[in-house]
C-alpha cells in the first residue's frame, strides 16, 4: 500500500511540471534567416580581470570577449541566439537599438588617455588580431553580415563613444574582406575634385547619414557633424581624426557612397563669403543698418523742390520818342 501510495504521489509531482506543447521538428521553412545583422567591436577600457569581472558580473556584457594575452582567449560569454548589452542607445542605416540584431565583441584594451602631448590611444598586438581576424569571419559567414555592418561602438553611438579607435586595424580587416573601404584609385581621382573646393557641412551630414551614422542634417559644421567625420576618420583615415572637413574625407565618403561606376562628382560651389564690415563707412544717421547679406543700398537723396518760375514782368510799352524839337538858335 504503502508503495502504491509513493507511486501515485511521484504521478502527481510530475504532472505539475507541466512538459509544454510537444512540437514537431521533423519539418523546415526555406524563408528563414539569422536574427543577427550587425557585428560590433569594442575595447574594454580595462585589464584582463577588471574585464572578465564587468562582463561576468554586471549588466553590461558582450557575446565574446578577446584576451591580450600573449596567446589570446576567446571567452564565450552570451550565446549567440540571446542579446547581449554591449551596444546601447545605437543606430547605423536605419536600423536603432543594436542590441537586439548584433553581435558583440570585447577587446581587452586600454582605451585611451589624455597626455600633454594630445590624446594616446593603445595598440592592439598583432597576437590579438590575428585572433580575432578569424572569428569575426567565422561569425560573419554563419549569420551572412554584410561587411557593410561590420562597425565599431563609435559608428553606431558616435556622439557617446570612441572605441575600438584609430589604432584599430581596420585596414587589416577589410584587407580579409570583413569591412568595406574605399578604392584607392578612386579616392584619388575623387579627391583631385574636392581639392579645388571642400563640400560645405550639409553635404558632409547628407553623405555621412547615406554610410549609415545618425546625426541631425542641420546645415551647419556644428560639434555632432564633427564629432561624426571623427568617428568616420578613426576608422578610415586615422592619421588625422580631428574632425575638420577635409578633401580627402570628403573623397572617401563619395567613393563609399556611390557605386563603382559612378562619374567623377562636379567641383562644388564655393561657399558665399560672409559680409564682414572692413573700412568703417560714414553713414548718414537717417540710413537703416546695412543688411548681413545685401549690400547697403544708397540713400536717395530726396529731390529738390523746383523754384517757382517768377512770372515774368510785362514789358512796359516803350513810350515814343518824343520829336526832337528843333534845336532853336539861341539869340547870341
Ligand atoms: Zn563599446
Amino acid at each position: 500500500m504503502k508503495k502504491l501510495l509513493a507511486a501515485f504521489m511521484i504521478a502527481l509531482l510530475a504532472g505539475c511540471t507541466t512538459p509544454g506543447p510537444r512540437i514537431d521538428k521533423s519539418l523546415s521553412a526555406t524563408g528563414q534567416a539569422s536574427r543577427v545583422r550587425f557585428l560590433v567591436l569594442h575595447y574594454t577600457v580595462s585589464d584582463k580581470p577588471a574585464s572578465i569581472k564587468i562582463l561576468t558580473q554586471q549588466q553590461v556584457s558582450a557575446h565574446y570577449l578577446v584576451t591580450d594575452d600573449p596567446q589570446p582567449t576567446v571567452y564565450g560569454l552570451v550565446d549567440e541566439t540571446r542579446a547581449a548589452y554591449h551596444a546601447g542607445i545605437s543606430s547605423w542605416k536605419g536600423y536603432t537599438q543594436l542590441n537586439n540584431s548584433s553581435i558583440g565583441i570585447e577587446i581587452v584594451n586600454a582605451g585611451w588617455k589624455d597626455t600633454p602631448q594630445g590624446r594616446v590611444f593603445a595598440p592592439f598586438p598583432q597576437s590579438q588580431v590575428d585572433v580575432l581576424v578569424p572569428l569575426i569571419k567565422d561569425i560573419v559567414a554563419r549569420h551572412k553580415i554584410a561587411p557593410e555592418n561590420v562597425v565599431g561602438h563609435s559608428d553606431i553611438a558616435p556622439l557617446r563613444k570612441q572605441d575600438p579607435g584609430p589604432l584599430f586595424p581596420w585596414y587589416q580587416l577589410a584587407q580579409a574582406g570583413l569591412v568595406v573601404w574605399p578604392d584607392a584609385n578612386r579616392v584619388a581621382a575623387v579627391r583631385q575634385v574636392f581639392d579645388i573646393q571642400v563640400p560645405d557641412a550639409a553635404w558632409f551630414q547628407k553623405k555621412l547619414a547615406a554610410h549609415g551614422f545618425a546625426l541631425a542634417q542641420s546645415g551647419v559644421l556644428d560639434q555632432q557633424t564633427r564629432t561624426v567625420i571623427g568617428a568616420f576618420q578613426m576608422k578610415y583615415r586615422p592619421a588625422n581624426i580631428a574632425g575638420e572637413p577635409d578633401a580627402e574625407t570628403a573623397a572617401m565618403l563619395e567613393v563609399l557612397t556611390t557605386p563603382a561606376n559612378a562619374p567623377l562628382p562636379p567641383v562644388p560651389p564655393a561657399p558665399v563669403p560672409p559680409i564682414v564690415p572692413t573700412t568703417p563707412v560714414p553713414v548718414p544717421v537717417q540710413a537703416a543698418p546695412p543688411a548681413p547679406t545685401v549690400p547697403p543700398v544708397q540713400p536717395v537723396q530726396p529731390v529738390q523742390p523746383v523754384q517757382p518760375v517768377q512770372p515774368v514782368q510785362p514789358v512796359q510799352p516803350v513810350q515814343p520818342v518824343q520829336p526832337v524839337q528843333p534845336v532853336v538858335p539861341t539869340q547870341q
